[in-house]
């Protein structure tokens, strides 16, 4: 499905940190940091081991906690929900934009109103099971899907006008814009991941991203068993975990930051191969990208096939020819562990279902050639007209 662009400096710069002793906490997580720092113009950034310990320490580090309500996106990859799980908050699921799968920042205003409003209002938006309306609501977590930021001017809007705190969710928008502006830096943290399918790598980790000290410090503090400034190795201020990155994934990180532009264009021009060939072909619809969006960051490559396709008898045809496909997302709500415990039902969040019954993600990476597009367009274009 997709594919690390890595080359012999990330291979140097890996063997070089296992020549020292410092195979934790040293130099590279800090070079690493300031890297990322410096490409999207924010004050702090602290490295963590995944994408999901970096959402769960945002939610730690903002006080989200027991019976609090977050308004989120139900078509995002699970981990976004389920941080907010951790802490026994509640997700308010709001539907998305048909065009960009994007969290629908005009339900995002009703229900954050509504919320607020509480009673039978506030009701309307809770899930079946948790209906009680006793919660608080203190912040909003859109995700940055597909390498699109969501619509930030609405939903900083929302935030002013409910003082309500914004967890960026841009693990799959590094180098992305919004009006110009950075994806990361839209909310009041950002998270940005680096498992091997995204626009980095470093295997496994993640980067948090703010502009505010008390979060910065309480983010590194959490990362670090709950270390606070002054506290010894065995002393712990907070209750904190082991969310650290190692040094050889940071001096991974770092070379890989420091061709982030290589990587991102050429990620766009696989896009721009596939969007050729793709646009000539019935029953295929395209991501489509808004105007908000002034740079686009490519993360996977899904295609929409139109109603009355049926989508598993073309997965199972690229597949016999060795093409791998993914059916992006499957919605958070319908999952088994989220059925089991608030009884959402088919049919919820239909804009969401919607998309996710006609998504179907093509093998995608910087490191992929024409030729082998033209492959997979090919075998697409037959799959449909069979
Ligand atoms: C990749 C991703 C994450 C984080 O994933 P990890 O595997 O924990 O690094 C979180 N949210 C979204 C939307 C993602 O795509």
């Amino acid at each position: 499905m997709s594919s690390p662009d890595i080359t012999y400096l990330e291979r140097e710069a890996v063997a070089a940190v296992m020549q020292t002793s410092r195979l934790s906490m040293g130099p590279e997580v800090e070079a690493f940091e300031a890297a990322v720092s410096r490409y999207v113009g924010i004050k702090h950034a602290i490295a963590v081991s995944s994408g999901t310990a970096g959402l769960h320490l945002a939610v730690r580090a903002l006080g989200i906690t027991d019976g609090d309500w977050v308004i989120t996106t139900p078509f995002s990859f699970a981990a976004s929900t389920n941080v907010l799980l951790y802490e026994r908050a509640i997700p308010v699921f709001v539907d998305v934009d048909p065009d960009t799968g994007n969290i629908n920042t005009d339900l995002m205003a009703a229900a954050a109103a509504d919320l607020i409003a509480g009673g039978k209002k506030a009701s309307r938006w809770l899930p079946r099971q948790g209906k009680e309306p006793t919660g608080i609501l203190r912040a909003l977590l859109p995700v940055d899907v597909f390498g699109q930021a969501a619509d930030y001017d609405s939903i900083q809007a929302i935030s002013a006008e409910h003082d309500l705190r914004v967890i960026e969710d841009s693990c799959e928008a590094l180098g992305a814009q919004y009006k110009g502006r950075q994806a990361g830096t839209l909310g009041d943290i950002g998270v940005f991941a680096f498992y091997p399918n995204k626009q980095i790598t470093t295997a496994e980790g993640a980067m948090v991203v703010t502009d505010r000290d008390d979060v910065a410090e309480l983010i590194r503090a959490l990362r670090n068993q709950g270390r606070a400034p002054g506290d010894k190795w065995l002393d712990h201020t907070h209750l904190g975990y082991n969310y650290r990155l190692d040094e050889m994934s940071a001096a991974l990180g770092r070379v890989q930051m420091s061709r982030l532009d290589e990587l991102l264009q050429k990620r766009e021009r696989v896009a721009a191969w596939y969007e050729d060939r793709l646009a000539e072909i019935p029953g295929v619809e395209l991501l489509h990208i808004t105007p908000t969006t002034s740079r686009m960051s490519w993360f996977v490559f899904v295609v929409r096939l139109e109603d009355g396709i049926d989508r598993k008898r073309v997965a199972e045809q690229l597949d016999e020819q060795g093409i791998p496909t993914r059916p992006y997302f499957t919605p958070i709500h319908l999952q088994r562990y989220m059925t089991d415990r608030f009884e959402y039902q088919p049919g919820d969040y239909p804009v969401t279902e919607d998309l996710s019954r006609r998504n179907l993600a093509l093998p995608f990476s910087g490191i992929l050639s024409e030729t082998q597009v033209e492959r997979v367009c090919d075998c697409l274009r037959r799959a449909l007209e069979s």
